[in-house]
C-alpha cells in the first residue's frame, strides 16, 4: 500500500524479511527510530530507540531480517511497505564472499605471502541498485570485522566523493545510513567530467593509475588484501561502456562479477570472461525499490555532491573565501588538443587532441563557477599519475586586478599550487 505525501507521528510494524521503502519530502527531514525488533539500512544495523534524522529527498529501505516496528516522524514524499525484496540473495552473495575471505586468510598466515580476498565488481545499467548492493557487502563485511576497499568508478554519481572522480578507501565500519561514506583521506583522481565520451583514453588511465596505487597499497597488508575490493561502476553498458567495463575487470583483476538484472550483459560478459583467469559472473535480480532518476534529478544530485563536500550535508561545514593572484597558480587541462575552441577551426575539422597531454590554461572568465582538483603532483607531467588532495571552487576572477577568488575546505596555502580544470561546474545555490 502506498501513501503519498503523509505527515506527523506514525508506526510501522514489518514482519520478517518485509522493508519499508522511504522518500524524504523535498524540503523537510524525517525522523526514525526502531521501536523493537531489528532493522538494517543497506546493510547497517538501526540502532534501538534512538531517533535518527534522514535529510531531504533521500530514498532509502528499512529491511528487517526478523520483524520489527519502526516509528517515522515527518512528512516523506512516499512510503510503503515491501514483501518482495531480493535481499536473501543478496546476503547469500555475502555468506560466499566470506567464505572466500576466510580461505584468504587462513592461507596468508600458512605462507609468507598474502592471498587475495574475493574482487568484487557490480555492473548493470543506471538505476538498478549498483551503489546500493555494493554498500550492504561493505557493510556487511565491516560488520565481521574485514576492512574491504570500496572503489568507485562512476563518475557521475559517486559515493566516495564529489562527481567527476575515480575513488577508493577502506570501509572499516558498516557505512551510515545518514552520513555516508566519511570523506577522511581517500584516493581519489581527477577525471573533471560527468560521462567518460569526454575523454575515454584519460578515464582508463586513471582506473589504470588507481589499480596500480590498490596494488601497491595491498603489499604487505594481508588484512585488507584478503578482505578484498567492492568495486561500484557506472550505468554505461552499450558500446565504449562495455569496453571500459571489461577495461575495469581486468584492470583491477575483479574475480566476481555481480550483474543486476541484465540478462544480455550477463551473457554477454560469462562469454568474454571464460577464457581468461577464472571469473564467476553471477546474475542477481535488481531490487523493485530502485527508484529511477531522470537527467535533471541527476544533475541537481550531482551539485547537491559538490555542495556537500564545501559546506557539508547540514551545513556543518565552513569553507574558505582566498584570493589569490594569477601568478601564484597553475593550471592544467589534460587532453584537449590545442586550446583553440572548435569553433575557430575550419568546418568539419577535429583540434588534433593527445587524450593524456597536459596542457597549461590562462586564467580567464571561462573558469568562474569551476572546480578544479587540487593535484599532489610536485611537477606538471606527473599530474596524471599523482592522486589529488582536495577541491576548489572560482568564485570570482578579477581581469584587471588579476586576482581569483575561490572557495577551499579551509584556510590557508593549498596543499599544492598545480590545479586541474576539466568540464565540472557547479552554480551555488
Ligand atoms: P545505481 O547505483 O545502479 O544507479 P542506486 O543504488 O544509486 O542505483 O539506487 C538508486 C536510488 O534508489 C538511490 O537513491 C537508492 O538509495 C534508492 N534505493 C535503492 N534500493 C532501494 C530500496 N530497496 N528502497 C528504496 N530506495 C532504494
Amino acid at each position: 500500500s502506498t501513501s503519498a505525501s503523509s505527515s506527523s507521528i506514525k508506526q510501522v510494524k514489518l514482519d520478517k524479511e518485509s522493508e519499508l521503502r522511504i522518500e524524504v519530502a523535498n524540503d523537510t527531514s524525517l525522523r526514525l527510530r526502531l521501536l523493537n525488533g531489528t532493522a538494517e539500512i543497506f546493510g547497517t544495523e538501526l540502532p534501538p530507540q534512538i531517533w535518527l534524522t534522514f535529510p531531504p529527498r533521500l530514498k532509502f529501505a528499512v529491511f528487517t531480517w526478523h520483524g520489527a516496528t519502526i516509528e517515522m516522524d515527518g512528512t516523506t514524499e512516499t512510503d510503503y511497505t515491501a514483501d518482495e525484496t531480493p535481499m536473501i540473495s543478496y546476503v547469500n552473495v555475502h555468506a560466499v564472499l566470506d567464505g572466500r575471505r576466510n580461505r584468504a586468510k587462513a592461507s596468508s598466515s600458512d605462507e609468507s605471502k598474502s592471498s587475495q580476498g574475493p574482487r568484487v565488481i557490480v555492473v548493470g545499467p543506471t538505476d538498478s541498485g549498483k551503489s546500493t548492493l555494493s554498500r550492504m557487502l561493505l557493510s556487511w563485511a565491516a560488520k565481521q570485522g574485514w576492512k574491504p576497499t570500496f572503489v568507485d568508478l562512476d563518475i557521475g554519481q559517486g559515493s566516495i566523493t564529489i562527481p567527476g572522480c575515480i575513488a577508493a578507501t577502506p570501509i572499516e565500519m558498516p557505512i551510515d545510513p545518514v552520513e555516508g561514506i566519511p570523506l577522511e583521506m581517500p584516493l581519489v583522481y581527477f577525471y573533471g567530467h560527468t560521462t567518460p565520451s569526454n575523454n575515454v583514453e584519460l578515464y582508463k588511465v586513471l582506473v589504470k593509475e588507481l589499480a596500480g596505487m590498490l596494488e601497491r597499497q595491498f603489499t604487505g597488508n594481508a588484512e585488507s588484501q584478503a578482505a578484498g575490493m567492492v568495486i561500484n561502476t557506472m550505468g554505461w553498458i552499450e558500446g565504449v561502456g562495455y569496453d571500459l567495463l571489461l577495461h575495469a575487470i581486468h584492470t583491477l583483476k575483479a574475480n566476481v562479477v555481480l550483474v543486476l538484472g541484465q540478462e544480455k550483459l550477463c551473457s554477454m560478459l560469462k562469454d568474454v570472461l571464460k577464457n581468461g583467469p577464472k571469473v564467476d559472473v553471477v546474475k542477481l535480480q535488481r531490487s523493485g525499490g530502485v527508484v529511477s532518476r531522470n537527467a535533471k534529478v541527476r544533475q541537481k544530485s550531482r551539485s547537491y555532491r559538490i555542495r556537500e563536500y564545501f559546506y557539508g550535508l547540514v551545513n556543518d561545514l565552513s569553507p574558505h573565501s582566498n584570493i589569490a593572484n594569477f601568478s601564484d597558480l597553475f593550471v592544467y587541462r589534460v587532453g584537449g588538443g590545442p586550446q583553440a575552441p572548435r569553433s575557430a577551426l575550419p568546418i568539419g575539422a577535429e583540434p588534433a587532441a593527445d587524450p593524456t597531454r597536459i596542457v597549461p590554461v590562462n586564467i580567464s572568465l571561462d573558469l568562474h563557477h569551476s572546480v578544479l582538483a587540487v593535484s599532489f603532483a610536485k611537477e606538471p607531467d606527473e599530474i596524471i599519475s599523482s592522486n589529488v588532495a582536495g577541491f576548489i571552487y572560482i568564485t570570482d576572477i578579477d581581469m584587471l586586478r588579476k586576482k581569483i577568488t575561490y572557495l577551499a575546505p579551509s584556510a590557508g596555502e593549498l596543499p599544492s599550487k598545480y590545479l586541474i580544470v576539466g568540464s565540472l561546474t557547479w552554480l551555488e545555490t
